[in-house]
């Protein structure tokens, strides 16, 4: 299979908080990997800007010890990021303040897509919408990219989207969720709505429900500050998962564009029913055999009621979704890292077979992480002699190998996101309604459990969850599904 690389034109992109951990782990390596590909012009030029001063030297030796050591996948031929790095400049700025603006301004060149990604705290986001803004910069071939947290609620998300609508244009606004860029993202909006085979299935009728995991192994590590202020609910429920939940639950858009399937996507959020508390399931982890601190010590407050695992359980009011759940759940040090949508058809009405042949029901997988793929679980009769004993086999799409052109990884969600931006294209990123309508629904279960004081069950670090979350499942008659890498 020939990989196809679509050509952009050249274009300006300034990185704010290009010496900051995202830039160095995945906006620099995953630019190169695009320099690689033949996909960036000769003329664009790639701008680091951050607080400290340093010189161009000094920055391009950090952007080549992050490639080397991050562009997975990407043998690191020295000509190649020899010619990469030859593209970074390096201004010193101040988001707050005036240091560097006139330099950068003298920098971007007047009559390119300009391209602005705010990888800095974000308290800084509005300070650099006017500074841009100030300093001439935000043309209408301008963009800004923003990166997560989008506010913390409703009302500090509508005044950072009135404060860079101030600044600029919704069509400019490229609000960044990277689960977005995944390959199998995109993949399931293909499966769905280019084949005939399931979206005849994809309703309340066939689908018995839905469940949808994101499964880390790590704890809270550096990030204990913010984490604290934000638990498992804002950092990834409201953003990461509820787009999952979108994708998966969505109507068929009338075209492939960004608006769209933006408005589709809309429709679904503001479908959501209210959560009942005893649906909710929040959890905490605890210390592991000397080797992790607990997630309290690891915050550094013996009392916090933040929750490091959330299992809940909520319905799609509309016709397509009545009587189908949808189960979310996520948490920190858990089992395996495994990010993955579980859609559990119904058992098949009635068994020809006999009780003996047991319960058979077909499973589509979609796992984004790792080994990102598709995988539907179908029942075969048992191979040999014996009479009909029924199992589960896997047909399996997993796409690095199976689609994937040879000996290269699929992009990584962050170099195909950064591209997108380039060529103007906003399907992948979240608009200021939808995240506004997520924080909508978010609110008042945060409100919830705050109101009724409610602190998170403990659970052992290396496990699938408090045991409150299988109940969650047992009450209903189901289960979850295991967690596995
Ligand atoms: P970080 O490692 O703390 O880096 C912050 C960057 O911002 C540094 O380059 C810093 O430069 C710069 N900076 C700080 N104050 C500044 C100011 N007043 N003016 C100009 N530059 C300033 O943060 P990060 O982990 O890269 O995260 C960046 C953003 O991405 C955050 O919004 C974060 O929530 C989001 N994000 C990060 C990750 C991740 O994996 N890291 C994942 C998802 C989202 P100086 O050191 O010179 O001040």
């Amino acid at each position: 299979m020939v990989s196809r690389v679509i050509p952009v034109d050249p274009f300006d992109l300034v990185i704010f908080g290009g010496t900051g951990d995202l830039a160095r782990r995945k906006i620099l390596p995953g630019l190169f990997r695009r320099h690689c590909a033949g996909q960036i012009p000769d003329e664009a030029a790639i701008i680091g800007a951050a607080r400290t001063q340093h010189s161009r030297s000094e920055y391009r030796s950090f952007a080549a010890e992050a490639i080397r050591e991050f562009a997975n996948g990407q043998p690191c031929d020295e000509g190649a990021l020899a010619a990469f790095l030859d593209r970074l400049q390096y201004v010193a700025i101040d988001a707050r303040g005036t240091q560097g603006w006139a330099e950068l301004a003298g920098q971007v060149h007047p009559d390119r897509v300009r391209a602005f990604y705010f990888s800095v705290g974000p308290a800084l986001f509005g300070d650099l919408a006017e500074r841009i803004h100030l300093h001439g910069m935000a043309t209408d071939d301008a963009r800004i990219v923003v990166e997560k947290p989008f506010g913390h609620d409703l009302a500090s998300a509508r005044a950072l989207n009135a404060t860079l609508a101030a600044h600029f244009q919704e069509g400019q606004i490229y609000r960044i969720d990277h689960y977005l860029g995944k390959e199998t993202v995109q993949n399931l909006m293909a499966i769905r709505f280019g084949n005939m085979l399931f979206e005849p299935l994809w309703n309340s009728q066939y689908v018995d429900h839905i469940q949808i995991t994101v499964a880390e192994t790590v704890g809270v590590g550096g990030r204990g500050e913010y984490y604290d202020k934000a638990g498992a609910m804002r950092d990834m429920v409201q953003n990461h998962l509820m787009q999952l939940l979108c994708l998966i639950a969505m109507e068929p858009p009338a075209k492939f564009d960004p608006d769209a399937v933006r408005d589709e996507k809309l429709k679904v959020i503001r479908a959501l029913d209210p959560v009942e508390p005893h649906h909710i399931v929040r959890g905490q982890y605890e210390a592991q055999d000397g080797a992790h601190p607990s997630y309290r010590d690891a915050v550094g407050d013996p009392r916090s009621s933040t929750e490091s695992y959330i299992a809940l359980k909520t319905h799609v009011s509309n016709w397509r979704w009545a009587g189908t759940p949808i189960y979310l759940r996520t948490g920190k040090r858990l089992v395996a890292r495994s990010s993955v949508i579980n859609v559990m058809f119904k058992d098949a009405p009635h068994s020809i077979f006999g009780q003996e042949a047991g319960r058979h029901a077909n499973v589509l997988s979609i796992r984004l992480q790792p080994n990102e793929g598709i995988t539907l679980l179908v029942t075969i009769k048992e191979p040999g002699p014996g009479g009909m004993r029924l199992v589960d086999v896997p047909l399996d799409m997993t796409f690095a190998k199976a689609l994937g052109p040879e000996g290269e990884d699929p992009p990584d969600a962050y170099e195909r996101l950064i591209m997108d931006v380039i060529r103007g294209n906003q399907t992948l990123f979240m608009r200021g309604d939808e995240v506004e309508a997520a924080w909508a629904w978010t609110d008042p279960i945060i409100a919830g459990w705050k109101s009724r004081g409610e602190v998170p069950k403990p659970y052992e670090s290396g496990s699938n969850g408090p045991g409150d979350a299988d109940l969650l499942m047992q009450r209903d008659r189901r289960a979850w599904r295991g967690i596995k890498p």
